[in-house]
């Protein structure tokens, strides 16, 4: 198996807080960073050693950055198909097109998920009015009606009961091609982040349980609550969809906890996800750390947790709580280098462990 060895420089598509952690664990282990975003003064440039700030359709930009980096990989995977069919001929690119053609799309995600034999919502695709009647009647009275491409943190949905609603949320998303999913009544939410490397080996998180807040991820409870059959499951399942999309790097699967104990999978990620950064500090390897390893042809390191913890979003301009939040010693505090505390926007995060089976009860 090719290696990308440490003095290497890993290319980064994105330039958020994903990118920047990404970055800290690739210096850790010897690469350089080079990010690629649109943004200037982004969170990743901070601390990488290289950035270029043009268009992710730039192509001039995208062929002078392939020729600058050895291996490439996304914070943020709702880059244009373009971007990657420029950089693919020319570097290393992981995840690959097919795994991003797969999630970047909610409807050949969801038929990819029925055949890996995944359950999921029901859902029907709705790319006009009169697609509409039928969809109703196949998700059900309660609906979810989302936008195939570039959701995200309830971005591009609308909760709709019923054909009016439906059609009314239709217009409201800009008539673009959308699902509808049923609306699931879940117990909780839970994630599992599993790195398979470029050999096929894999090696999965314990699965954790994650509490929004209008439709942003709150706060993570590492592990999740639930019966070992259940977390086995969703370990089993992961593990099954990484395999099947042949990912190499880290992929975040989302999933609803339903009563009865089955598992629906809502979402995948392939990339490193903000349900998984309380393994910084719980796990012998974060996932930053295991998706460098992975991209770069390195062995896996294991993804054992050695505390139990609890991760909280700090958003919008809940980032101003920072110094009380550093004067609690048992706090790590995590801040993402923004300058603007905008409503909704993630700005740092906070991490709390506690030695394993001893998660306060809420
Ligand atoms: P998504 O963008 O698909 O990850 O959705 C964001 C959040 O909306 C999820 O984490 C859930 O809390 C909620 N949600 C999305 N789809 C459904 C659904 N079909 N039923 C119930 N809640 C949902």
């Amino acid at each position: 198996m090719r290696v990308t060895p440490p003095g290497s420089t890993i290319g980064i598509l994105g330039g958020g807080q994903l990118g920047r952690m990404l970055a800290l664990a690739a210096a850790n282990l010897g690469y350089r960073s080079h990010i690629f975003t649109p943004e200037a003064d982004s969170g990743a440039a901070q601390v990488a050693a290289v950035a270029t700030v043009a268009a992710y359709d730039d192509a001039a930009a995208l062929q002078r950055f392939a020729g600058q980096v050895d291996v490439v990989t996304f914070e943020f995977e709702n880059v244009p198909a373009a971007t990657v069919e420029t950089l693919a001929p020319l570097v290393p690119v992981h995840p690959g097109a097919a795994v991003l053609a797969i999630t970047q799309d909610r409807l050949s995600e969801k038929d990819f998920l029925k055949s890996a034999g995944a359950g999921t919502a029901p859902y029907a695709p709705v790319s006009s009015p009169a697609d509409i009647a039928a969809a109703v009647a196949h998700a059900g009275p309660r609906g979810v009606l989302k936008t195939r491409r570039f959701g995200y943190d309830g971005k591009g949905q609308r909760m709709a009961s019923g054909e009016a609603e439906t059609a009314s949320a239709f217009q409201e998303l800009g008539a673009v091609d959308c699902i509808l999913e049923g609306f699931v009544e879940f117990a909780c939410e839970v994630s599992v982040i599993v790195a398979r490397g470029r050999d096929g080996a894999m090696a999965a998180y314990v699965p954790v349980e994650n509490r929004h807040a209008h439709h942003i991820l709150e706060r993570t409870i590492a592990p999740a609550r639930l019966a070992p059959e259940v977390a086995a499951e969703a370990d089993r399942l992961a593990r099954t969809i990484a395999e099947r999309l042949g990912i190499v790097g880290v992929l975040a699967a989302e999933m609803f906890a339903l009563a009865d104990g089955r598992l629906l999978v809502n979402e995948l990620a392939p990339r490193v996800h903000n349900s998984g950064h309380w393994t910084i500090e719980a796990c012998t390897t974060s996932q930053f750390e295991q998706h460098v390893r992975a991209i770069c042809g390195l062995p896996l390191g294991s993804a054992e947790r050695h505390s139990d913890a609890v991760m909280q979003n700090l958003i919008g301009h809940e980032v101003a709580r920072w110094p009380e939040l550093l004067a609690d010693p048992l706090n790590k505090v995590h801040l993402y280098g923004k300058s603007e505390a905008r409503p909704g926007r993630k700005m740092g995060h906070v991490t709390r462990l506690y030695p394993l089976g001893t998660l306060p009860e809420d």
